[in-house]
């Protein structure tokens, strides 16, 4: 390892190894440095790894239908193989109720014509034929077990649902960063594990390089901020805080895995469904399995992190709350004594949209704020911030005049803009891991 490079990406996760390998095929000598012992140990390991398309804005389902082509095309992206596995898109459609809380899913609708991505109106009859496992009573707004109206019916059938064909899941996400860590090492980028930044260097007004626990000073003109959950920590440390308007946090979330109904095969005919009637999503997981994942509906308290460090790793009531909400929905699922599945942490942003900008620092850039929906997007973003420091390194003033990005495979063009730090809180956000 040298002590000096063109760009160093804090962060080794499915982003700050996209955006590390974008640097390095511009010619970058880039370093990722990450404290843990391998790439995708953070947060991405935790991660449900859903490819889905509807997002309530144009530019989030943009950002996702360009994304989804990366996946699908992910050896010819990556130019490479990695000798320990290549991972694999495993499509299984994706089945969006709609309710009050989504507007019935009227923004969706026209942000995914804008779009022209595929879906279908279902109406319950549509639905049973989908997934015949499925109830399609309504029960929201969603409540706490402890409140006397849980589990009781609360007027008819769900308003309908849509299904969009084009979607699924990524077959495990740790290893799609070493996918792209292979990558990105074919062509000059490198990797240092075992390495915490604990100070960001300076020197005549702009950013000069890191410093390490063990006291390594590294040089670099340009550093970017991909630590996901302790994205918050690297900005206090570069001292660039009090310039964003939005700001992130690490978020506690419980992701459960319970046996789906016995004699039906969840693997081939499950879907990923994301259910405001019950405030949850799920997806078929391995093993015939359902994996359950919270939408974070009003009622639920929100478990934001003093020290993504040090904080309860346990499954808690939430866990039983969410599976309870679950055996709503699907019929004969069965609540299993022993609690698994996963916990980790989100770095939610203020209005779960993400921070890919500048800062107030020349040289020292950011990625962060992926509340829990931007795996999906990752080599989008790649693409997005090399672009983003190739031309504010060239001088150009990307917060008065934002650049814009004309997208591989949509050909859209993506205003930077959208995700500024310097932004209002954006109202049309979801404000929830629907983004
Ligand atoms: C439970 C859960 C479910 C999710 N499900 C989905 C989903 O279905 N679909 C979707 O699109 N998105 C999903 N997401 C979001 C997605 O996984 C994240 O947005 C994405 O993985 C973030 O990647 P990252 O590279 O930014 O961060 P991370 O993977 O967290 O990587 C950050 C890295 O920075 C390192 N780091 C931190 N501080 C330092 C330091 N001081 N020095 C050196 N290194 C440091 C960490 O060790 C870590 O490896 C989910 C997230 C979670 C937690």
């Amino acid at each position: 390892m040298s002590n000096k490079y063109d760009a160093i990406v804090i962060g080794a996760g499915i982003i700050g190894a996209c955006v590390g390998f974008e640097l390095a095929k511009r010619g970058k000598r880039v370093l990722n440095v990450d404290k843990l012992a391998a790439s995708g140990m953070g947060s991405t390991s935790g991660s449900c790894a859903i490819i889905r398309l509807h997002y309530s804005t144009p530019d989030g389902v943009a950002m996702a239908r360009e994304g989804y082509y990366y996946w699908l095309d992910w050896s010819k992206y990556l130019g490479a193989v990695d000798p320990t596995g290549m991972v694999k898109y495993i499509n299984t459609g994706c089945l969006v109720f709609k309710t009050e809380k989504n507007n019935y899913l009227n923004n969706v609708k026209s942000s995914l014509d804008a779009l022209h991505v595929v879906y279908e109106e279902l109406d319950t009859d549509g639905i049973k034929k989908l997934i015949p496992i499925v109830n399609t009573q309504q029960y929201g707004p969603p409540t706490l077990p402890s409140d006397l109206r849980f589990g009781q019916p609360t007027g008819g059938a769900i308003a309908g649902a849509l299904y969009i064909p084009e979607s699924g899941l990524i077959s495990d996400p740790k290893q799609s960063v070493h996918n792209v860590q292979v990558a990105g090492e074919n062509i000059g980028g490198e990797y240092l594990f075992k390495a915490e930044v604990v100070e960001i260097l300076k020197k005549d007004g702009r950013c000069a390089g890191v410093k390490l626990s063990n006291g390594t000073e590294i040089e670099t003109p340009i550093v970017v901020n991909v630590a996901g959950p302790h994205s918050y920590r690297i900005n206090e440390m570069a001292g660039v805080i009090d310039d964003m308007n939005i700001k992130t946090r690490p978020l506690k979330q419980e992701v459960c895995h319970v046996p789906a109904p016995e004699g039906f095969d969840y693997n081939t005919l499950g879907t990923i469904i994301s259910d405001s009637d019950i405030g949850c999503y799920s997806r078929p997981e391995v093993g015939n399995n359902i994996l359950i994942g919270s939408e974070d509906p009003d009622c639920d308290t929100l478990e934001y992190v003093e020290d993504p460090d040090n904080y309860n790793t346990n499954f808690t009531q939430q866990w039983n709350t969410q599976v309870m909400r679950v055996a709503q929905r699907i019929k004969d699922m069965r609540i299993p004594n022993q609690t698994s599945g996963v916990v980790d942490l989100y770095d939610a942003s203020d209005d779960w949209i993400p921070i890919y900008d500048k800062s107030k620092l020349p040289g020292y850039y950011m990625a962060v704020g992926t509340s829990g929906n931007q795996y999906k997007n990752a080599p989008v973003v790649g693409v997005l911030m090399a672009e983003l420091i190739e031309a504010c390194e060239n001088g150009h003033d990307h917060d008065k005049d934002p650049i814009k990005l004309t997208m591989h495979y949509t050909k859209r063009e993506c205003n930077i803009g959208f995700f500024s730090r310097l932004r209002e809180i954006n109202p049309d956000s979801s404000f929830s891991v629907i983004g």
